[in-house]
């Protein structure tokens, strides 16, 4: 009898009480869960996400399969669930890095926006890049502005990379980047994640002009993300409708470590709880004014340590 017969395998999609299940003899289960699986201290509404690896068994004359055993997370990211403000939601896990796909025109990704992505990415320990799409549209003007965004995350050792989905510009070169790795996609409406993501996924169409996260919120659905595997090798995460990965949890006097360059000279501030924003004796501050951190950045904690909600 099958049902008895223990598999593995990789969760690539769920809708918050069915998990399709990639099982390590290639084929894909819709699986339930037994038993309850926590992360410590918090609360979550959906308990397996995108990325898990779990053990299931057949159901007894069925086709479906039952999770009972969740293997542990190297990583994972979440967010406060929209629907109930007190449970965390969680997005993926076991990711090898996370791209923020944004826009100069058509719309202009703010600082602020790629900071709060940044900031969350270095609170759960995942690498980040920043592709630019569009480039296509850019004017002389818009190469300049994109010049400047560069330099700032470059000079953070972020990566930086413009890609046009639309003509197909470097896709190869991201194509690269991601082979053989788990990587999340992310990105605010109409910057072509789903252009970008249909261009890497030959024969595979997502749909493009999805609705927007907020317009969703009055109807209490709540976004998951799926799992793509790549053909040239490794797994890409879509978020669709997920407008912003969110900071979760942060304590605001832990702020700081999470901003590269501020948690590199924290420690010469005179106070050892300075919050760096009027202390005297901040090292931060003073390199703010030296020019040595950018003040959009200075500008993105602050507005984040107020917890001040952002706008792309
Ligand atoms: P998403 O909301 O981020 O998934 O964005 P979509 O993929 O739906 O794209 C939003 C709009 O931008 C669509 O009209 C796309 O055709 C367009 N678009 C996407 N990528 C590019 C690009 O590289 N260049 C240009 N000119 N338009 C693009
Ligand atoms: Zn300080």
């Amino acid at each position: 009898y099958l049902y008895n017969v223990n598999m593995q395998g990789l969760v690539i999609k769920s809708t918050g009480s069915w998990y399709l299940v990639h099982g390590e003899d290639g084929q894909d289960y819709d699986c339930r869960i037994k038993g309850k699986f926590r992360i410590k201290g918090i609360q979550t509404t959906n308990p397996v996400a995108v990325g898990d690896q779990v053990e299931f068994e057949m159901e007894p004359n069925s086709d479906n399969g039952v999770i009972f055993k969740l293997h542990e997370r190297r990583n994972y990211i979440i967010r406060k669930s929209i629907n109930l403000s007190k449970q965390a939601q969680i997005i993926a896990a076991n990711l090898d890095q996370a791209f923020l796909v944004v826009t100069l025109v058509s719309p202009r990704t703010s600082l602020g926006f790629i900071d709060r992505f940044l900031v969350t990415a270095e609170a759960y320990r995942i690498p980040a890049t920043l592709v630019f799409n569009k480039l296509d549209l850019f004017s002389d003007e818009g190469l300049a502005v994109l010049a400047d965004y560069k330099s700032i995350y470059e000079r953070l050792d972020y990566p930086c990379y413009e890609v046009s989905a639309l003509e197909g510009t470097n896709v190869p070169l991201i194509e690269s980047l991601l082979k053989d790795k788990t990587t999340l996609f992310s990105g605010h409406s109409g910057v072509g994640k789903s252009s970008l993501i249909n261009a890497l996924l030959p024969g595979r169409s997502i749909k493009t002009g999805e609705i927007s996260e907020s317009s969703d919120k009055g109807q209490h659905t709540t976004t998951f993300a799926e799992m793509h595997t790549l053909p040239f090798g490794g797994y890409l995460i879509d978020t669709p409708g997920i407008r912003e990965l969110g900071i979760y949890d942060i304590k605001p006097e832990e702020l700081g470590h999470y901003f590269r360059e501020m948690r590199d000279l924290m420690h010469l501030c005179k106070f050892h709880n300075c919050r760096h924003i009027n202390e005297p004796g901040c090292a931060v501050l003073k390199a703010v004014e030296n020019d040595e951190i950018e003040i959009s950045r200075y500008e993105s904690y602050l507005s984040i340590f107020h917890g001040n909600e952002t706008r792309a």
